[in-house]
C-alpha cells in the first residue's frame, strides 16, 4: 500500500502551491508526491562535463565554467536586464536575465567563479546565454555528477517550478522517504533469483543516479516490475476467469452447419482453415468460454471461418453477432453472407448507425424476440438498446480497429451471467512480443496459408515522372477486363485539402479515361453511407472499371476481379496501412499488381516503408517493420490495451525482460493458481490493487 505521505496532493511540498498544483495536474496528470516520484526524468546531464567556451555548439545546452569579469542592469522601458560577462581561458559568453533580475544581480561575485549551465545563443553576432542555471564554485566537489532533466512547461518554469527547484524537491521527497512509505512490491525470492535491487533503491537511482551502470539497473528493475505484474494479472485473470465463468456449449453440429458445408460452401477449405475450425469447435463445444484471436493475412479467409462458427452457434439455438469497423465492410459482409447461406433458412439482419426509423426498430425487436439468428453491423450493435435473446457468440472483425473496451462491451451483452464465445479477427499480423501484451489474455489461431492459386502481389514504387506509362498499365489491365482501385491518403486535420486532392484526381482521370466508354467511382469519408454504398456496388458489380477512394476501403472490401491497387501520396501512409490497402487485390487468380506512388524527396522513414512493401508480401515480416519504425504505442489495436502507459518498459526494445517477465508469471501461476501460497501473498495482494481501478500501469505501487 502506498503510504499516506506519498498520496498526499503536491501541493502539500514546500515551495508548491495551488497555482503550481494546478499547472502540474493539467499538464503532466500529477496530483500526488506518489505521482511526481514516477515522473520519471527522461534524460541526464552530466555535470561533471566542462565544456570550454571556445568550443560551444547552439545545439545542446552546456556546461561552461568561468569567472563573473563584469555584470549591469539595462534599465528597459518595460523591463529591466541583467548582463554578466563570464569568462574561461578560451572567451567569453554574456550572460543574460529578464526576470529576477535584483535578486540575481546580488548573487553575482565579481571575479568569483561559476558554473553556468544552459543553451547557448548567437545574438547579433554575440554569443549569449539566457537563464543559465548557476552554481557557484565553492571549492568542494560536485554531490551529483548526473542531473535529472524532467519534461516541463514554459509556464512552470515561468512559476519558478524549473529544472532546478524540481530537482531540489525531488531530493527533499527521496531523502525523507523510507521503505514504510514506499514499501518492497516484488517478494523476496524473486528479487533474489533475478537480483533485482528493492524498489526505493531504485526510484532514488533513477532520479539521481550515481552512475550509469546504476541507473541501468534501478531502470530493468523498474522495467521488470512494470511488465511482470501486467503478464501476471492478465494471466491470473484468465485462470479466474475460467472458473467463473461458464461457456455456453455448443455440443452439436447440425442441419445448418452440415448443409451448408455440403451444399453451399463455394470452394475447398485450405488447411489452415480446417485447423482453425477445429479449434474453435472445441472452444465451443466444451463448457469454458472461449476468447480467441484469430490471426490471419489478408486475403486468408477468415470470414468463412466467421461464418461457419457462428452456424455452429445457430445449430445449438444461440444467436451470433458480426462487429465490423466501417460502415462499407460491415455491408459487404451482410451481402455476401446472406448471399451465402440463402435458401438454408438462416436469418440474417444488418444494423449500423444508418439503419434508422421502422426498419431499426424492426430489426430490435426480432432481434429481441430471437428473430434474427445473425447479426451483421458496425459499432452500433454495441449499444445499450440493442438487446438479444440469447447471444451466443460475438465475433469481432479487424479487431485492430476497434479497442479492448469494446470487447468487453459485447461481454455485457448476453443475459444469463454467461458470456457469448468471443472470436476476434485481425488482419494485421502483430508481432508475437506485441500480441504478448495486447492480446495475451487471449488464445490465438492462425491462418498461415492462403486459399490456392493466388499468385503474389507485384509491388512497384513509381515516382510523378512515371505516371504517363502508369496510366497506360492502367489501360492494358482494363483492357484485359479487370478493375483498378486509386486510393488517396486522408487524414483528418487536412481533410479538405486531401478532398480537393481527389477530386482533382478524378477529374484528371477523367480525361485518360472519357465516359461513357469507361466509368469511374468515387468513395470518401464524407459521402452519406448510402451514397457510399451505391458507389461501392457499382465497382463490386462491375459497372465501373476504377474506383478512387480514400482509405475508407482500407478495411475488409472483397472485389476479386480488382488487379490493380495504386496509392498516391504513398509517403504518408503507415506500413499496416498500405499492407492493408495492397491486400484489396491479388484475391482473383490472376496477376496481381500494387503501385506505390510517391513524390521525388522522400524522408528515410518513407523509404524504408515503401521498400518494406516492394520486398515483401509477408505480413508477420512487414508487422515487424512497422513496430520498429513506430514504436509500439502507434500500432493500430494498441491503444487502450496498456502499452501505452508503461512508464520505462518499451515492447520493441526490452523484449529479454518481456519474456522474462511472462515467463516468470506463467511459472508462478502454474505452480499456484490462485496464488495461495504464502511467498505469493504478496503478489496477490498487489493484483487486487491493480484491479481497483488504478489509473494506468506504470503506477505500480
Ligand atoms: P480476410 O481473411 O482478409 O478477411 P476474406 O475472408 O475476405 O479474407 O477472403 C478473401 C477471399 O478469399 C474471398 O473472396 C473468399 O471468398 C476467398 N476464399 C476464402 N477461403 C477460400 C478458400 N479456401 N479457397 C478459395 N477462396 C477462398
Ligand atoms: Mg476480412
Amino acid at each position: 500500500m502506498k503510504s499516506d505521505k506519498l498520496n498526499k496532493p503536491v501541493t502539500y511540498i514546500k515551495g508548491v502551491g495551488p497555482l503550481k498544483g494546478d499547472l502540474l495536474q493539467k499538464e503532466f496528470n500529477i496530483f500526488t508526491v506518489y505521482d511526481l516520484l514516477f515522473n520519471f526524468p527522461f534524460r541526464y546531464v552530466d555535470k561533471s562535463i566542462v565544456t570550454s567556451i571556445k568550443d560551444v555548439s547552439y545545439t545542446d545546452a552546456v556546461q561552461i565554467k568561468g569567472n563573473i569579469i563584469s555584470k549591469q542592469i539595462v534599465k528597459g522601458q518595460r523591463q529591466s536586464r541583467l548582463t554578466a560577462t563570464i569568462k574561461d581561458g578560451s572567451g567569453f559568453i554574456e550572460l543574460v536575465w529578464f526576470k529576477g533580475v535584483n535578486y540575481i544581480e546580488k548573487y553575482l561575485d565579481l571575479n568569483s567563479e561559476y558554473l553556468a549551465y544552459g543553451k547557448v545563443n548567437n545574438f547579433k553576432g554575440k554569443i549569449t546565454m539566457a537563464h543559465p542555471e548557476l552554481e557557484k564554485v565553492t571549492g568542494k566537489p560536485l554531490n551529483a555528477t548526473f542531473e535529472p532533466v524532467y519534461h516541463n512547461t514554459e509556464k512552470l518554469s515561468r512559476l519558478g517550478f524549473d529544472g532546478k527547484a524540481r530537482r531540489q524537491i525531488m531530493r527533499t521527497i527521496l531523502g525523507s522517504l523510507s521503505t514504510n512509505d514506499l514499501p518492497e512490491t516484488l517478494p523476496k525470492y524473486l528479487m533474489d533469483n533475478l537480483k533485482l535491487i528493492p524498489k526505493l533503491e531504485a526510484l532514488k537511482q533513477i532520479h539521481f543516479p550515481t552512475s550509469f551502470d546504476e541507473l541501468d539497473k534501478a531502470k530493468n528493475r523498474i522495467k521488470f516490475e512494470e511488465v511482470f505484474y501486467f503478464q501476471l494479472r492478465m494471466l491470473f485473470n484468465k485462470h479466474k476467469r475460467r472458473l467463473k465463468f461458464n461457456g455456453h456449449e455448443f455440443s452439436t453440429i447440425g442441419k445448418y452447419f452440415n448443409k451448408f458445408y455440403t451444399e453451399k460452401l463455394p470452394f475447398e477449405l485450405t488447411g489452415a482453415q480446417k485447423r482453425v475450425i477445429k479449434e474453435i469447435r472445441s472452444d465451443l463445444g466444451s463448457s469454458t468460454q472461449m476468447n480467441r484471436l484469430l490471426q490471419g493475412d489478408v486475403g486468408s479467409g477468415k470470414t468463412m471461418v466467421g461464418l461457419l462458427s457462428m452456424l455452429i452457434a445457430l445449430d445449438n439455438g444461440y444467436q451470433s453477432v458480426l462487429m465490423a469497423p466501417t460502415e462499407i465492410l460491415a455491408q459487404q459482409h451482410f451481402h455476401s453472407i446472406s448471399e451465402s447461406v440463402e435458401g438454408l433458412g438462416v436469418r440474417v439482419a444488418f444494423l449500423s448507425g444508418s439503419v434508422k426509423g421502422k426498419t431499426r426498430k424492426e430489426v430490435l425487436h426480432h432481434l429481441e424476440q430471437g428473430n434474427i439468428h445473425i447479426l451483421i453491423g458496425t459499432h452500433a450493435v454495441l449499444e445499450d438498446h440493442v438487446r438479444f435473446s440469447n447471444l451466443g457468440l460475438s465475433i469481432i472483425d479487424e479487431q485492430h480497429r476497434f479497442g479492448v473496451m469494446q470487447r468487453s462491451r459485447l461481454w455485457m451483452k448476453s443475459k444469463e451471467n454467461k458470456p457469448p464465445h468471443i472470436l476476434v479477427m485481425t488482419a494485421t499480423p502483430i508481432p508475437r512480443t506485441l500480441a504478448m501484451t495486447v492480446y495475451g489474455d487471449l488464445d490465438v489461431s492462425i491462418i498461415d496459408e492462403l486459399p490456392p492459386g493466388r499468385k503474389d502481389i507485384k509491388t512497384i514504387h513509381k515516382t510523378e515522372k512515371h505516371r504517363p506509362q502508369v496510366i497506360e498499365f492502367f489501360h492494358k489491365e482494363i483492357a484485359k477486363g479487370r478493375q483498378i482501385y486509386i486510393v488517396y491518403p486522408l487524414i483528418e486535420e487536412s481533410e479538405k485539402l486531401d478532398l480537393a486532392n481527389l477530386q482533382e484526381g478524378y477529374e484528371r482521370l477523367l480525361e485518360y479515361f472519357p465516359r461513357p466508354e469507361f466509368q469511374i467511382s468515387v468513395v470518401h469519408g464524407r459521402m452519406k453511407p448510402a451514397d457510399k454504398e451505391k458507389e461501392m456496388q457499382r465497382f463490386v458489380k462491375g459497372q465501373t472499371q476504377i474506383m478512387v477512394a480514400t482509405t475508407v476501403i482500407e478495411v475488409g472490401v472483397n472485389v476479386p476481379n480488382a488487379s490493380v491497387m495504386a496509392i498516391e501520396n504513398t509517403e504518408r501512409f503507415g506500413l499496416s496501412q498500405l499492407h492493408q490497402l495492397r491486400g484489396r487485390v491479388g484475391r482473383g487468380s490472376e496477376q496481381s499488381y500494387c503501385i506505390l506512388l510517391s513524390g521525388y524527396k522522400l524522408s528515410k522513414e518513407a523509404k524504408t516503408r515503401i521498400r518494406t512493401m516492394v520486398e515483401t508480401n509477408d505480413g508477420f515480416k512487414i508487422a515487424e517493420a512497422d513496430l520498429k519504425l513506430r514504436g509500439p504505442g502507434d500500432i493500430e489495436g494498441t491503444r487502450q490495451s496498456g502499452v501505452k502507459e508503461f512508464n520505462l518498459f518499451n515492447v520493441v526494445l526490452d523484449q529479454g525482460i518481456l519474456n522474462t517477465g511472462r515467463h516468470i508469471a506463467e511459472t508462478i501461476l502454474d505452480n499456484d493458481p490462485r496464488l495461495e501460497h504464502t511467498q505469493n501473498s504478496l503478489l496477490k495482494s498487489r493484483l487486487s490493487i491493480l484491479d481497483s481501478g488504478q489509473r494506468d500501469w506504470g503506477r505500480i505501487s
